[in-house]
């Protein structure tokens, strides 16, 4: 029996890799090259849109626990990430044209795998797992919104722009991580209180790319376009993105009233792109608004940031924990769709859509991963039906239930539920049928 994986960006790809090491044949659709999406630029697999970062690595943080956890699942988009890192302090960030070159390698390259590039307008008989994305193609949202009624929703998001490092002047910018911890990996661009007022007033001011509907979709509050949090008061991007703390100047020693922070976005360390910047200025505007940045005045953009429509279903009301959909458990969906956010999120539903499609194809019971794992806790949180809105959600340790005894200190805190989380997937896994946990290729 052949599983259809829908899509081959982060999610698909894992999906479809998971299963397959599981010993199913998978066919892989994928629209690209042949139809773009509006945000990706090429034909690979598992190309990121916009940065480069797959953000904390570590344990502490819940989105390092869930990459640590996918580590010991043998991601494919974890393994890739490891093996095309660049340096990125605590953060896990890639070379992006390698990273996406690595997974489409890997995947074109297993036996169990067939990669079709052309776009599925409805979906198909059989096993089959969507994995769209936000950016679904325009036929099969309308099939999907046909299937699933007023549960499709969507909403809008936005990405930054990138800029190559020559072009940033050096006698302005410097390299430092906030308080020095860990590696001088950002490059940070600083500004004098009347630098900022100025660059202040023209971003506020700034023309807007016309977005239809846009007045009727809501934006989500962890991708805020910069004019957006900037309209909300003159300081409130100095408490976020362009926040000095702990960034003092090296040539001065003095703390900038602001500082724009730049990150390395590919392996050579020739493009960075604009940490926080996510917009939706006309393209002529954001070269001419952020070059009043004083290191960006000859800035030159290889990519601006768009904004864009974010698809996703309202998986409380349609899917079980395990992914499947309750009205048809032959479909699973998984990634951006199912109202997970983030590259990490995505990949990780994907993984979990994978080894679920290849239980359920065996003829096993689907598995629905522990709450105390960074796993089960995201998708308990997608899954489970709660009151209020539905809005995308990124990993994070308040999904996990609070740990026995009460422990104060953060830091211990957050080792207490990494440590309980790897413990419970590891028994998870001991106790069920290994055969379909960890295959000899995914160990
Ligand atoms: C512009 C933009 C910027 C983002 N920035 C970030 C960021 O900086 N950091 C972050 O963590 N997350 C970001 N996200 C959110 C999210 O993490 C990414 O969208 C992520 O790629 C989602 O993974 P996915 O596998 O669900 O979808 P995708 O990676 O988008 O993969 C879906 C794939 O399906 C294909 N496809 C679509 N329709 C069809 C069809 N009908 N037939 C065949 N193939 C089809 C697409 O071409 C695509 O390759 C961003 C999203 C967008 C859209």
């Amino acid at each position: 029996m052949t599983l259809n994986v829908i899509g081959g960006g982060l999610a698909g790809c894992e999906a479809a890799w998971q299963a397959a090491s599981r010993g199913v044949k998978v066919t892989l659709y994928e629209m690209r090259p042949e139809q773009s999406t509006g945000a990706h630029h090429g034909g690979q697999l598992a190309e990121l849109v916009c940065s480069n970062s797959l953000r904390a690595d570590s344990v502490l943080n819940a989105v390092g626990l869930l990459k640590q956890e996918m580590r010991l699942l043998g991601s494919l988009i974890i393994g890739a990430a490891d093996r095309t890192r660049v340096p990125a302090g605590g953060a896990l960030a890639v070379d992006r044209e390698a990273f996406a070159k690595a997974v489409t390698e890997q995947i074109e390259g297993h036996p169990l795998i067939t990669v079709v590039r052309e776009e599925v307008h409805a979906v198909p008989e059989g096993y089959t797992i969507v994995a769209t994305g936000p950016l679904t193609s325009s036929s099969l949202a309308e099939n999907l919104r046909a299937k699933l009624g007023e549960d499709y929703l969507a909403f809008f998001d936005a990405a930054a722009p990138i800029i190559t490092r020559d072009s940033v002047d050096m006698e302005l910018a410097y390299f430092a991580s906030r308080y020095d911890k860990g590696d001088a990996d950002y490059l940070n661009c600083p500004m004098t209180e009347s630098q900022y007022e100025v660059f202040y007033q023209e971003l506020v001011q700034a023309k807007l790319q016309e977005i239809k509907d846009l007045d009727k979709l809501v934006v989500f509050e962890g991708c805020m376009p910069i004019e957006t949090m900037a309209s909300r008061g003159r300081d409130t991007m100095r408490f976020g993105p362009l926040k000095p703390v702990g960034l003092i100047d090296p040539r001065n020693g003095q703390r900038p009233y602001a500082v724009v922070q730049l990150r390395q976005d590919n392996r050579e360390g020739t493009l960075f792109n604009m940490v926080g910047f996510q917009t939706r200025l006309k393209w002529s505007e954001q070269q001419r608004v952020f070059r009043l940045i004083p290191a960006l005045a000859r800035a030159e953009f290889v990519r601006f940031g768009v904004m864009h429509r974010n698809t996703f279903i309202n998986s409380r009301r349609l899917l079980t924990p395990s992914l499947e959909l309750r009205s048809d458990p032959r479909l699973l969906f998984a990634g951006q769709l199912t109202g997970v956010e983030g590259y990490v999120e995505s990949a990780a539903s994907g993984l979990i859509a994978g080894v679920n499609a290849a239980c359920k194809i065996s003829g096993r019971a689907p598995l629905v991963f522990p709450v105390e794992t960074a796993h089960g806790a995201l998708i308990n949180y997608i899954t489970e039906d709660q009151p209020g809105p539905f809005q995308p959600m990124n990993v994070t340790f308040g999904l996990l239930p609070p740990l026995d005894c009460r422990v104060k200190d953060k830091q211990r805190r957050n080792q207490g539920y990494a440590d309980r989380a790897i413990g419970k997937l590891t028994d998870f896994f001991n106790k069920a049928d290994p055969c379909y946990l960890f295959s000899p290729e995914t160990t």
